[in-house]
């Protein structure tokens, strides 16, 4: 998800609807304030203020935060947030924006209105999926490029929300399929790797969620603790951004997760980019 006010510390894999949120447009929503330290987080957890355009949201954003917490915890480390605000918007259409400024706490969600009439599924998951953002260390966040920033948000993210799966590797699936005709497009997925941000977030949608899907391929495969390692050895070695042949070493002999099996192409894609130098 990604916003249209490029700051230093914004890395996402959509970008906002191009309605903007005005402090009037904000007064007319049902806010709610969220207590810290839930107890089920081994620190204190964020306080949250949750703007939303219906009750509705707010309920459904409101129940999210437990799960999302637990989900961010997977994190190896976090970075300390005192207070997170977000502001929910519902629009017209299907599908979900949105965008975190991790510097600043806060997050703005639009969210499709067809997805009501699904029970909001893939909120949790969008949620979360922003959380990582905020809650990202920023030894983490200089060094994995941003499509390995985003696909490790959007597997934390169906930590929290299992039942997001099926949506979100459907958009990838969709995404990669003209990978798989065109070997133009497979090349891309190398030199598209480590966008810098402005790039990134100017991407069209279907190459930004292919870039999207080709990270969580990858962090799926080699793992939060495998991540880990390389941010460390990164450190170490005083490597600025992690590249890309760090990642197809970790991947190597790695099997692609069962729930994943969808992916199995990109998962053989990354495999040929591994052998094709
Ligand atoms: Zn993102």
């Amino acid at each position: 998800m990604i916003l249209s006010d490029p700051g230093p510390a914004v890395v996402c894999g959509d970008r906002p609807h191009s309605t903007a949120t005005t402090p009037m447009r904000l007064l007319s929503f049902a806010v709610i304030f969220l207590a810290s330290c839930a107890g089920t987080s081994s620190h204190c957890d964020p306080e949250f203020r949750i703007s939303a355009s219906t009750p509705e949201l707010s309920e459904v954003l409101a129940d999210s935060v437990p799960p999302a917490l637990r989900a961010v915890d997977t994190l190896p480390a976090r970075r300390h947030v005192r207070e997170i605000v977000i502001h929910a918007i519902e629009v017209p259409g299907t599908g979900y924006r949105g965008g975190s400024l991790p510097a600043e706490g806060s997050m703005e969600l639009h969210f499709g209105s067809e997805l009501r009439t699904h029970g909001w599924v893939v909120v949790r998951f969008l949620l979360t999926h922003e959380l990582v953002h905020l809650h990202l260390p920023e030894v983490w966040r200089k060094r994995l490029p941003h499509c390995v920033e985003d696909g490790l948000a959007d597997a934390i993210g169906l930590i929290a929300d299992p039942e997001a799966r099926h949506y979100r590797l459907a958009e990838y699936v969709d995404a990669l399929r003209p990978v798989f005709k065109d070997p133009e497009l497979l090349e891309s997925c190398r030199s598209g790797f480590d966008l810098d941000l402005a790039t990134y977030v100017a991407l069209d949608r279907e190459r930004l969620v292919r870039l999207v899907a080709f990270g969580y391929t990858l962090v799926v495969c080699i793992g939060i603790p495998g991540i880990e390692s390389l941010v460390e050895r990164a450190e170490a070695e005083g490597v600025e951004r992690i590249p890309l042949d760090w990642f197809l070493e970790a991947f190597r002999g790695q099997d692609l997760p069962i729930e994943d099996l969808p992916l199995m192409d990109c998962y053989v894609t990354i495999n040929q980019l591994r052998t094709k130098p």
